[in-house]
């Protein structure tokens, strides 16, 4: 049942007039809508989800930045972005096979903050928030507090990556690592330069999705301004999810000489449809980012409901073989844990 409906201008109201770069991200993560009673009134949802919801979001907070609400439809329970924040019953049915540590990335953690898994590349938890929480996220129930790091903590990190002499890549991860700040970032990447067997360095954001004034000139400088080459492989679910800002923030990068590549979840209800799929294809290409990979759920408590099964995804990349040129089609794979690569189905 569709309640208050509201204009888009009450939900645009929060918009400031736009700030010195670099300041509206902030105060855009200090004023995101964490309290479901709320984003059900701005949406104009059904209140007689709230109980739930509130249930839910005990376990796992609701966390949404105003930039990514303005792009739901008011009134629609079925938007795809809001079910990837709207937290909810499903959530807290058990289900058979679906664990707190899927990924089994304790036993990856040699020291803290870093998850080593595979040759030549690891991930350098940076940050233990996201801007956003996505109610499927594997890491919805990782052990930040003992990932928050530290200053030696911070040290032991990048004595770990200078032991490494295999490793070439870094991949600053988290949580998401762009809610440090720019001269947070600045420094560790000075730090990671000077390790001479790097040559890349790769962010795994979604936050120039979900707040995309936080691609600022600075964060350009840092990213571009070393001798490492820099990947960013955003994380985008949907089509709906990149409007005329997201572009702008995504073709500032590319223009700077950023490789980027997405990854997608396939996540039922959201985007499980070729035409989902393939319109998410096109839209990422439009602002300069080629698919990369498209997920498998992983089986983390709480997420059940989002899982599609392995011959339907199969079918779904099948049909977007058939409708769009290769070099737009995500590889399909499945993490698993103890393999050495993420795993194609
Ligand atoms: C996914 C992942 C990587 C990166 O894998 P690529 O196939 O290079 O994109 C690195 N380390 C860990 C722990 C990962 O989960
Ligand atoms: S790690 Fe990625 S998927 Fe998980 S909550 Fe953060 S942004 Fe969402």
């Amino acid at each position: 049942m569709i309640q208050h409906v509201p204009a888009a201008s009450e939900i645009v109201a929060r918009e400031e007039a736009p700030a010195a770069s670099g300041r509206r991200w902030q105060e855009e993560m200090t004023d995101l809508v964490t309290d479901p009673a709320e984003l059900v009134k701005l949406l104009g949802l059904d209140p007689e989800q709230l109980p739930a919801a509130l249930r839910a979001a005990d376990g796992f907070a609701l966390r949404v930045p105003r930039p990514y609400l303005r792009r739901m439809r008011p009134g629609d329970p079925r938007d795809p972005l809001l079910l990837q924040v709207l937290p909810g019953a499903p959530e807290l049915e058990p289900a058979a096979g679906f664990t707190s540590d899927p990924l089994a990335e304790a036993q990856a953690n040699p020291v803290p903050g870093v998850v080593h898994k595979y040759r030549g590349r690891l991930l350098l938890i940076a940050a233990g928030q996201c801007a956003i929480n996505c109610r499927y996220c594997f890491r919805r129930e990782f052990p930040y507090s003992d990932n928050h790091l530290t200053r030696s903590q911070w040290q032991g990190a990048l004595d770990y990556i200078r032991a490494q002499d295999e490793l070439r890549e870094v991949i600053l991860s988290g949580g998401d690592p762009l809610v440090l700040n720019d001269r947070q970032l600045a420094r560790l990447v000075e730090e990671l330069a000077a390790v001479p067997h790097l040559d890349k360095l790769r962010l795994h954001t979604r936050l120039p999705v979900v707040a995309p004034s936080r691609v600022t000139d600075e964060l350009v400088t840092w990213l571009t301004g070393s001798r490492l080459r820099p990947v960013l492989v955003l994380h985008c679910n949907h089509a709906r999810e990149i409007d005329d800002e997201v572009r702008a923030a995504l073709r500032k990068l590319r223009a700077a000489g950023v490789t980027l590549l997405n990854q997608a979840v396939l996540l039922r209800g959201v985007n499980d449809s070729v035409a989902a799929l393939s319109a998410l294809g096109e839209a990422l290409f439009a602002s300069g980012v080629l698919p990369y990979y498209l997920h498998q759920l992983d089986r983390v408590r709480g997420a059940a409901h989002f899982e599609v099964d392995d011959g339907t995804a199969r079918d779904l990349v099948r049909g977007l073989r058939e409708s769009l040129p290769g070099y737009l089609v995500p590889r399909l794979v499945r993490e698993i844990p103890g393999e050495r690569s993420k795993t194609p189905i």
